[in-house]
């Protein structure tokens, strides 16, 4: 991957290759030398070859079908990568292990490399920074992020608040070249600057984070984002948002209203709607955090921060599920896809402030 941007990024270009290793006529300095062996050993620390663990893990997954073609026929067609096991497709004749059609079928890098990647993430860390203590090119984290949203796109489809359930809005700027003029002035407040992010929660502890895609919460939008993730007969607290009436109605709620008047100036333990005030600040930190990266996924971000909020709240059973239905989930990101798409933009916005 070729580095694109005007700046000499120190973390930008790949670390395998030194400037005087392009030198040949030159020996490379003791300082030099001292450097290299050390970036190589960095390296090689970091693209082993598959443990035995994860060699084991790999050949434990069970294959159904054929990824190429999802007929049945297949046979065992020897091993890879110090001991994976092959397929090939006895219809189609494709090879496949495992691991094809999932975020992990690029074999360069192993499974076991992702864990410290997502120890970072899962802990609130800057995509940044992960980048640069995986000591890759600066743009894997990118692509890693993207790979993640894919493999939690449907980790919110089955939540259903009960109980007490405390729901309320919150608002993230759209990316800056969206940013929508009239007579060519800034439209301020909420207006189609904002997109809307429905947030609920309820004392059971469930986390709900919807992307609205809207800037005003309309009846419409309100049912699409809770209308199947709250159960019926539940008590709402709310600040009264008229569009919410639609979700009392059908769902036959028990309407319970926190005017603004009611809550200004209440101590955030008096404040009844306080569960919900820090989930929006959570997941505003959490934004700002990753303040340089593209917007465009909003719902992609909104998952993520669900699944760290989210039960299991330790860091290592996080890790274990999420690497569970990554194996389980067939859906492939490829590298040259989510560059050739958001290279431009990004480049653009790569200053645009968070909010
Ligand atoms: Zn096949």
């Amino acid at each position: 991957m070729k580095n694109k941007s005007k700046h000499h990024s120190p973390w930008g270009t790949s670390l395998r290759i030194l400037p005087w290793d392009k030198q040949e006529d030159e020996e490379p300095t003791l300082t030099e030398k001292l450097i290299s062996s050390t970036v190589t050993e960095w390296y090689e620390a970091k693209h082993r070859e598959p443990s035995e663990e994860e060699i084991s893990l790999i050949n434990s997954i069970e294959i159904t079908e054929c990824p190429a073609c999802g007929k049945t026929s297949f046979v065992k067609f020897g091993f890879s990568h110090g001991g994976i096991q092959q397929y090939k497709c006895k219809e189609c004749n494709v090879r496949f292990t495992a691991l094809t059609n999932t975020i992990f079928q690029d074999r360069k890098i192993p499974i076991s490399e992702w864990i410290e990647y997502l120890m970072h993430l899962f802990e609130f860390h800057s995509i940044a920074t992960s980048a640069r203590d995986n000591r890759n090119a600066s743009s894997t984290g990118t692509y890693w992020l993207h790979k993640v949203f894919t493999v939690l796109e449907d980790i919110q489809k089955d939540v259903v608040l009960e109980g007490n359930v405390y729901i309320d809005e919150m608002f993230f700027p759209v990316i800056k070249n969206k940013t929508v003029l009239k007579d060519g002035k800034k439209l301020r407040g909420i207006s189609r600057n904002k997109i809307c992010v429905g947030c609920g929660y309820d004392d059971k502890g469930h986390v709900l984070l919807i992307v609205e895609n809207t800037s005003k919460p309309s009846d419409r939008s309100t049912w699409n984002a809770y209308g199947t993730h709250i159960k019926p007969e539940s008590t709402l607290h709310h600040d009264g948002e008229k569009s919410h009436g639609i979700l009392i109605s059908n769902l036959n709620l028990t309407s319970i209203v926190y005017t603004s008047e009611e809550t200004k100036g209440l101590k955030d333990e008096d404040n009844p709607l306080d569960p919900i005030n820090d989930l929006h600040g959570l997941a505003k930190r959490f934004m700002r955090e990753h303040g340089g990266y593209d917007r465009s996924n909003l719902q992609g971000w909104m998952n993520l921060i669900w699944f760290i909020l989210s039960e299991p709240y330790n860091r290592f059973e996080k890790i274990r599920n999420f690497i569970e239905i990554a194996i389980s989930t067939h859906k492939v990101v490829k590298y040259r896809d989510v560059f050739r798409k958001k290279g431009r933009r990004n480049r653009k916005n790569h200053h645009a402030s968070a909010n």
